[in-house]
């Protein structure tokens, strides 16, 4: 029996009610839809309604590409210092550090994360935005002297508007990993948000205004994907799109920007291994294989989804594993003793269902999971779960589920467990757990994922390039790398003295003088 906890002892388990409607941010003020358009956000929690959403559309993205395309041509943003655009960056790190507490409580009600874990993604954006603030002043260009005849140089300039679409999984921090780098080089952004996760988009403009930022440098337009998304794919105002979501959706996003040539920045699914072999800690091995498919309710990109265990440990790590499994503290994501809250949408929770039901009928062993206490019922809760004896060619070992579901399989030789690694369309990232170093190294580097650690949960260093290989991506964010993809490479060739210039449609001039 796992831990449900859906009262709280003596804590204040209550959703502050919403009063406002969440609307779009155009030119720095709140707009309704052109069309007068709504629809409902839920509380993954309960699924009642939290308040109504603007609806934006064609018309709506427009009015929005228009403001930012005035304030990077005719505004101060790109005129500005890199020094002085910083500064505006760490007046909106602060306001998100002030708003924190109310900015990770409406990530909660928007999205069923656990406070204690929706408290970290909240510092983490504004840490995103402190970082980007500080690389931004730092970003060099290069020189190329040709001796004393030329001095030739580039230069990082910005790109334009930027169409920047994120996820409902960790909305915010996703959201300002895009927007402060975006910002910093000196771009101006639209930001469509996921149309199930829409609050602290609407939250984050607040801050925005209250800090001053020009208006028109960050505009948000909620609505749906195929509808506001598309527009926004779509317009010939906008050069660059930096999208996350499913790889599906990257796919048709791809081609619907390919008669316009954008430059695209692709952060999609993944299905990554996490293999243990024998020699490892597997105190830590364990600990690090439990956060990292179960933490953020399942639903994160860089997911350890996939258990890749060497035959020899196998019977035991899986029963210890099962035990914890088992213990995770199912509950009101309020909290703060909650480990996994409930998914953030009913369609998203019968799509992880479908996995469970996919899983036994393929002959897996669910080791751990089953039917939720009726306490829960109302909202969008599925039980931690674990497979045994499954096989990679099994749906549920190929396909991302995106929720609290951890596939458990076999191997013997660290060769198999390459081969398995890599057995799949995806290659974000992978863990390894091993204390023979040259193996660690080896297999880090023979694993198809943009990303490996090894001996280490997933630990953040904004510095390096973060991204996916095979379907899990195209391009990397992060460090400088963001900056490749948010500038452009202006090369200017200056004579320093007089080089010879072919003189073309000269002939029988003399004669004629
Ligand atoms: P999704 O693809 O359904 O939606 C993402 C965004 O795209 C939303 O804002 C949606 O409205 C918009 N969209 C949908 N159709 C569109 C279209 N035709 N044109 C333009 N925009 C459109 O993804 P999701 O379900 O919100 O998020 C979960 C997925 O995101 C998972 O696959 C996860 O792995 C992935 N993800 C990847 C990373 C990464 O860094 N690689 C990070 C987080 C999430």
């Amino acid at each position: 029996m796992s831990h449900v906890d859906l009262k709280g002892a003596g804590l204040n388990l209550e959703f502050e009610p919403i009063s406002r409607p969440a609307l779009h941010f155009i030119d720095g003020q709140f707009v309704e839809s052109a069309e007068g358009g709504w629809f409902d956000t839920l509380n993954p929690t309960t699924n009642d309604v939290l308040t109504q959403v603007a609806e934006g559309t064609a018309s709506d993205v427009d009015r929005a590409v228009e403001a930012a395309y005035r304030a990077f041509h005719d505004g101060p943003w790109g005129k500005m210092s890199a020094k002085e655009r910083a500064r505006y960056l760490v007046r909106i790190a602060d306001a998100i550090e002030r708003h924190g507490e109310e900015l990770a409580r409406l990530e909660v009600a928007d999205t069923g994360l656990p406070i204690s874990q929706a408290r970290g993604q909240a510092a983490r954006a504004a840490e995103n935005f402190r970082f980007f603030a500080e690389m931004a002043t730092r970003m060099t260009g290069e020189t190329f002297p040709v001796g004393d005849q030329f001095l030739n140089y580039a230069i990082r300039v910005p790109v334009g508007v930027a169409g920047l679409i994120t996820p409902w999984n960790t909305p915010l921090m996703l959201a300002t990993w895009k927007i402060a780098p975006c910002l910093a080089a000196g771009n101006t952004a639209v930001l469509k948000p996921a149309e199930w996760s829409p609050l602290t988009a609407t939250k984050l403009a607040e801050i925005v205004q209250e800090v001053d930022l020009p208006p028109g440098v960050f505009n948000v337009v909620h609505g749906f994907g195929e509808v506001a998304g598309d527009a926004l794919v779509k317009h010939p105002k906008v050069p660059l799109i930096s999208f996350t979501g499913e790889t599906t959706t990257g796919r048709t996003i791809m081609k619907n920007g390919s008669d316009a040539l954008k430059r695209f920045s692709m952060e999609l699914g993944g299905k990554s291994p996490v293999v243990v072999f024998d020699d490892a800690d597997l105190d830590r091995a364990l600990d690090a294989v439990v956060f990292g498919v179960y933490s953020l309710n399942g639903e994160r990109c860089t997911a350890g989804s996939r258990l890749l265990i060497q035959d020899s440990i196998r019977e035991e790590f899986e029963a210890r594993l099962a035990e914890r499994v088992r213990r995770i503290r199912l509950g009101h994501p309020l909290d703060p003793a909650t480990e996994v809250g409930p998914l953030i949408h009913p369609e998203h929770k019968r799509r992880v269902e479908h996995y469970l039901d996919l899983g036994r009928r393929e002959g897996a062993t669910m080791a751990v999971g089953g039917e939720v206490p009726r306490e829960l019922a109302r909202g969008n809760f599925v039980r931690p779960t674990l497979f045994v004896n499954v096989r990679n060619d099994m749906c549920i070992a190929q396909e991302e589920i995106f929720g609290p579901v951890l596939v458990s399989i076999p191997f013997t030789t660290e060769e198999e467990a390459i081969q398995l690694a890599n057995g799949v369309q995806y290659g974000l990232a992978a863990y390894i757990w091993t204390r023979d170093l040259e193996r660690a190294h080896r297999v880090a580097r023979r694993i198809e994922s943009g990303m490996a650690w090894i001996n280490s949960q997933n630990v953040r260093d904004l510095r390096t390039p973060f991204g996916g290989m095979k379907q899990s991506g195209v391009g990397r964010e992060g460090g400088h790398y963001s900056f490749e993809f948010y500038t452009e490479w202006k090369t200017v060739h200056v004579a320093l003295g007089q080089h010879p210039i072919p003189r073309f449609g000269v002939s029988g001039m003399e004669t004629r003088s």
